[in-house]
């Protein structure tokens, strides 16, 4: 059983922006150590803390070298544009294609307050834009063009009665991981 339940598409959590964290202590480090297993266990690539519920701006992620975490995070955009079938766990069950830079560079502390820096591209790439976005309340929802938007948000007033199935989320990608 994961430590925590994901928010879902619906949940104001999820549409606010976090707050900068200011004490790297003991809770913080267990929140980072549960937000990790409830990422494994979904499984996802990637879990912001607002998808836990937890308004402070931290998030996790495994693009396949292991599990990081980075707080207080700031993005910049280096190069690029990147297609990618992209998922999320706040929105189980749905993908689609969007197109966002290709390669970034992502500046934040550890969970000693140390300063990292990260630069990634193609799925390491998605997954800080991703993580990001959720920081500042966005879902990826928000990067789909206009037409694409209106049939997701049919789709999820459709599947709303459906609430309970566990669904196949992603954050990011809709490769099953
Ligand atoms: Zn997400």
């Amino acid at each position: 059983m994961a430590p925590f339940r994901i928010r879902t598409y619906g949940d104001p959590v999820l549409a606010v922006p976090a707050r900068p964290v200011t004490a790297f202590d003991d809770d913080l480090r267990r929140l980072a150590e549960d937000m990790l297993a409830t990422m494994y266990e979904a499984p996802g690539v990637g879990l912001a803390a607002p998808q836990v519920g937890v308004q402070k701006r931290l998030f996790v992620y495994d693009a396949g070298d292991g599990p990081h975490i980075v707080v207080n995070p700031t993005l910049t955009v280096l190069e690029g544009a990147w297609e990618f079938e992209e998922g999320c766990l706040s929105v189980p069950g749905l993908s689609w294609p969007i197109v966002r830079p290709a390669s970034v560079r992502l500046e934040g502390f550890d969970l000693d307050a140390n300063p990292v820096a990260v630069e990634g591209d193609e799925l390491l790439g998605r997954v800080l834009q991703h993580e990001v976005d959720h920081l500042d309340g966005r879902l990826l929802l928000t990067r789909l063009s206009k037409g694409d938007r209106r049939r997701a948000l049919r789709d999820l007033r459709n599947r709303a009665l459906d609430e309970a199935a566990p669904g196949t989320g992603a954050d990011v990608g809709a490769r099953g991981s």
